[in-house]
């Protein structure tokens, strides 16, 4: 074999279609509702901004390594043992890190059809081979995920309620899926919107990550506490599995002022519950108002709506992204999730749910 003439990545990298985030502006327009990335309308709590600027006083430190502040106040917040916690920049980290940690080239990583695609980047990066698997009405689907596990199978993400779809597995069904699992597969529950599902079918994980050796629970503080630009994530796993986590992340991974912001941020409940009043009230404003334009809405448990367009009749998702934008509403194109013809709408402040539903009216009548 000759020798590259320059450094070539690993096999598997150049497969990777990089991550393309939400559009934060829209050309031309002043007033721009970012609609895109399932951000809070609400913000942050005031109380994390007043911990950060107290932490501006220290940056010349490095931050506490285990991040034992934040791992308490989440420990506290939901009655766990910090032992089982471990944080990260964002959450996205951490998926990163279960793949680094437990997949080698040759292993398989199973996602769903229409899940999150962090997943099937980072089976990639770690040099593994991504399994898709059908979902069922816009649902993933147990029997099909069982089917699809090899010997080869090593780690199955499931994000619960999912993204884009803002679909949900009730607690039963997880279960069964952890019930069919190898011992050695890892389950991966992505509970990034957790806190606005209203079921009382649904668990975010705990009981499951308490009860087992291979389910991990993921969680983040950029959806319901109004702090993605911080990107404090944590996870919630068996000791043994963050005992392997723990030597495989950098040793600050997380910075000295997310940790404050995210203790603050947790303890604020006050302000969790606003977040969360305010989501169920626009929500299900939103579904109803989308319905009455004649438009398909995936029933969703989340901060958000995937909003389907007619497939004939000339009123594409590209043409209403086009319509909408130059108004200054952005919304998030979902193709590379498999859905060409929507697009996925963040829960927004009022004026601009409002303000959406009055232009897409405009757009569907033009
Ligand atoms: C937004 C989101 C996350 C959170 O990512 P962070 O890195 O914590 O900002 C994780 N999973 C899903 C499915 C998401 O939509």
């Amino acid at each position: 074999m000759s020798t590259p003439v320059r450094p070539e990545p690993k096999p598997g990298v150049m497969d990777i279609a990089a991550y393309v985030p939400g559009r934060e502006s829209a050309p031309g327009v002043a007033k721009v509702w970012k609609l895109s990335s399932n951000e809070s309308p609400l913000g942050p709590s005031p109380k994390a901004l007043e911990a950060v600027s107290k932490a501006m006083d220290h940056l010349a430190l490095y931050p506490d390594g285990s991040a034992t502040k934040l791992r308490d106040a989440i420990a506290e917040a939901h009655g766990l043992n910090p032992a089982n916690i471990l944080c990260s920049n964002g959450s996205d980290e951490l998926l990163g890190l279960l793949a680094q940690t437990y997949l080698k080239p040759g292993d398989e990583g199973i996602f769903t059809e229409h899940g999150f695609l962090v997943y099937r980047i980072q089976i990639l990066a770690a040099g593994a081979t991504p399994v898709v698997v059908k979902e069922t009405d816009e649902r993933a689907d147990v029997d099909a995920i069982l089917a699809a596990v090899t010997p080869k199978t090593r780690i199955v993400y499931l994000a619960n309620p999912n993204n884009p779809t803002g679909t949900y597995l009730p607690v039963d069904e997880v279960r069964r899926l952890q019930a069919g699992l190898p011992k050695n597969v890892i389950l991966v529950l992505d509970a990034a919107y957790a806190e606005y599902v209203r079921r009382n079918d649904y668990e975010a994980g705990i009981e499951l990550v308490s009860a087992s050796e291979n389910v991990v629970m993921t969680r983040t503080f950029s959806k319901i506490h109004g702090l993605a630009a911080m990107r404090i994530g944590w996870i919630y796993a068996p000791l043994h599995i963050i005992d392997a986590i723990n030597r495989v992340r950098g040793p600050f991974n997380v910075n000295a002022l997310a940790i404050e912001a995210g203790a603050a941020a947790i303890r604020d409940k006050a302000h969790v519950q606003s977040a969360v009043d305010h989501n169920e009230k626009w929500l299900s404003w939103l579904t109803h108002e989308l319905s009455r334009l004649g438009l398909r809405v995936t029933p969703s448990v989340g901060n958000f709506l995937l909003i389907h367009f007619p497939d004939n009749g000339g009123k594409s998702a590209e043409e209403a992204d086009a319509f909408l934008s130059a108004r200054g509403y952005v919304l998030r194109r979902v193709t590379s999730y498999g859905f060409p013809n929507a697009l996925r709408l963040s829960v927004g402040e009022e004026e601009a749910n409002r303000g959406l539903i009055a232009a897409l009216t405009e757009f569907l009548e033009s």
